[in-house]
C-alpha cells in the first residue's frame, strides 16, 4: 500500500467521487478505508468504528464473511469469466438462479435476468415492463408512474423514475412518460396528513388520479422501494403496499418492487414485498446479494410474466439487452455463497428484533434534542433521523451540522450516513443488542456536541 500521505494528497486529484462535487472531495477529502473486520472498518489512520452504514446498505453479513471470499477466490481459479449471451452460460450463474427462485419462491419470482449493480437492475425491469405489454399486444403501455423521495438508481431509466430533483436536474431532460405521485412520508407530504394510514389512502388516491389522467391503456409499470431507502428511510403504512398492488392489477399495471436494499433481509423479513404481503410482477436487487463484495444484481421475474416471453412465438419475447457482466460467474459463485449464509443465520430475524431496538433507541434520542424533527424505522435494521432548526417549521437544520455530527460519532468509534438533513443508519444485519448499544450512545454524544 502508498502511504498515508500519498492517499490524502491523491485523494480525489484523479478520481472524481460518486455523489459529490469534485471542487469539495478535493477540500473537505473523504474518510480513506484501508480495513473490515467482522462489522468494523478501520481507516488509513488506524482509527477503528462500527459500520452503522453497512458499506452501503449491502454488507449485510459483515467484512469478514469467509465463505463468500473463498467462494470468490476458488471462483477465481476455476472459470474467472465468461459471458452468458445467447449460446454460452456458467455452472455458478444456473445454480444461483435455482436458489434465487427457492428463496423467492414465496414472492411468486421464479426467473432470474443478472446484472452488475441495482441500477441495471431498475433498467432491466423497466424495459421488460414495457416489452411485456408490447407481446401482449398493448405497445401503447409506455409509461411509468413512481414516488416522490424514490431512488432508483442512476441511468437514465432510473433517474427518470427517481422522485429527488437532486438527481435528476443536471441531466434533464430525462425519460419522457415518467410521473410522480407523493410518497406515504408522514412528516412532509402535500396533504399535511401525519396520520399515516389516512395518508397510505391519500398517496394511493393521487395514484388512481394520475392513471385516470395518463389512461390506464398507457402505462407500463408502476416502481417503489417497500420502504423508500436513500430517500430517507420513509417506512409506509402497512396497508399502502397492499393497496398499490390492487390499483396496480385493477388497470394491468406491472408492480416493479425496488429491492436494491429490501431484498435479502432488510426488512426484518427476505423480501420487502413479503414484509408488506404482496406479490408483485417484477423484483430487483443487488448490493447484499454479494454481501458488497462483488458487483452483482438480479432483477426476478414473477412466473406469470416470465411465461408471457416464454410462450412467445412471434419474436418480440427476445430479451435484447444485457450486460457483458450479466451472470459472472465470480458474482455468481459470491451471490451463492451468501444466499447460503443469509438462509444459515437466517439473517432477516436479527434485522428485525434489532432493527426495533435501533428505533427504540432513536425515538429516545427525539425526545432528548429538539434538532431531531423526525425519526423514521421499525420495518427492520434502517432508520433515520431527520434534523431540522426549528421543530415548528421543520425548516432543514444548516447543512455543516449534519456533516458535524458525522464527524463526532466517527470519532466516538461509530460510522454514520449523511444525507441531506438526514442521518441514515442501515448497519450489517448480523450486529449485536450491544452494537446496537454503541450506536445509539455515539448519536447521543454527537447530537450533544453540535
Ligand atoms: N434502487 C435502489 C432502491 C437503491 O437504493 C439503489 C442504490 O442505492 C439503486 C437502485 C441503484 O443501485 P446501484 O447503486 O447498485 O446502481
Amino acid at each position: 500500500m502508498k502511504d498515508s500521505n500519498f492517499l490524502k494528497e491523491n485523494n480525489a486529484r484523479h478520481f472524481w467521487h460518486p455523489m459529490a462535487h469534485p471542487a469539495d472531495s478535493q477540500k473537505n477529502p473523504p474518510t480513506i478505508l484501508t480495513g473490515g473486520e467482522g462489522i468494523c472498518i478501520t481507516d488509513v489512520d488506524g482509527h477503528k468504528t462500527i459500520d452503522a452504514v453497512g458499506g452501503l446498505w449491502n454488507v449485510n453479513l459483515g467484512y469478514s464473511c469467509q465463505p463468500v471470499k473463498d467462494a470468490i477466490a476458488d471462483q477465481l481459479s476455476a472459470l474467472p469469466y465468461y459471458s452468458t449471451f445467447r449460446g454460452t452460460t456458467n455452472d455458478k450463474a444456473i445454480e444461483l438462479s435455482y436458489e434465487l427462485a427457492q428463496f423467492f419462491a414465496a414472492d411468486g419470482l421464479t426467473r432470474a435476468f443478472f446484472t452488475s449493480g441495482g441500477s441495471d437492475s431498475v433498467e432491466v425491469a423497466l424495459k421488460l415492463s414495457r416489452q411485456y405489454h408490447r407481446i401482449r399486444g398493448e405497445a401503447g403501455r409506455s409509461k411509468f408512474i413512481s414516488l416522490k423521495q424514490g431512488y432508483h438508481g442512476t441511468h437514465f431509466g432510473g433517474a427518470s423514475v427517481n422522485g429527488n430533483a437532486k438527481f435528476r436536474n443536471a441531466y434533464e431532460p430525462l425519460l419522457p412518460g415518467c410521473f410522480h405521485i407523493p410518497a406515504p412520508y408522514t412528516y412532509r407530504n402535500p396533504f399535511d396528513e401525519s396520520d399515516p394510514e389516512r395518508l397510505a389512502q391519500l398517496c394511493v388516491k393521487a395514484l388512481e388520479a394520475e392513471i385516470a389522467f395518463q389512461g390506464a391503456n398507457t402505462i407500463a409499470a408502476f416502481i417503489m422501494e417497500p420502504v423508500l431507502g436513500a430517500g430517507g428511510v420513509i417506512p409506509p403504512h402497512k396497508s399502502f403496499m397492499p393497496m398499490v398492488r390492487d390499483v396496480c392489477t385493477k388497470h394491468g399495471i406491472l408492480l416493479i418492487s425496488d429491492e436494491v436494499i429490501t431484498a435479502f433481509g432488510r426488512t426484518g423479513t427476505q423480501s420487502g414485498a413479503r414484509h408488506w404481503g404482496v406479490q408483485v410482477d417484477i423484483m430487483t436487487t443487488a448490493k447484499a446479494i454479494t454481501n458488497g463484495y462483488f458487483p452483482f444484481g438480479a432483477a426476478m421475474i414473477a412466473g406469470h410474466v416470465a411465461e408471457v416471453f416464454e410462450q412467445d412465438t412471434s419474436g418480440l419475447g427476445s430479451v435484447d439487452q444485457g450486460y457483458t457482466y450479466s451472470g459472472h460467474p465470480v458474482g455468481a459463485a459470491a451471490a451463492l455463497a451468501a444466499l447460503s449464509e443469509i438462509n444459515r443465520l437466517k439473517v432477516w430475524q436479527n434485522a428485525g428484533a434489532r432493527g426495533d431496538e435501533l428505533y427504540a433507541g432513536v425515538k429516545k434520542l427525539k425526545d432528548k434534542y429538539d434538532m431531531v424533527g423526525d425519526v423514521r424505522g421499525g420495518e427492520g435494521l434502517m432508520c433515520a433521523l431527520e434534523l431540522v432548526s426549528d421543530a415548528a417549521t421543520k425548516a432543514p437544520i444548516a447543512k455543516h451540522l449534519p456533516v458535524a455530527l458525522q464527524k463526532a460519532t466517527y470519532d466516538d468509534g461509530v460510522m454514520v450516513r449523511v444525507s441531506g438533513n438526514n442521518i441514515i443508519l442501515s448497519p450489517p444485519l448480523i450486529i449485536t443488542a450491544n452494537d446496537v448499544e454503541k450506536i445509539l450512545s455515539a448519536l447521543d454524544t454527537g447530537l450533544g456536541s453540535i
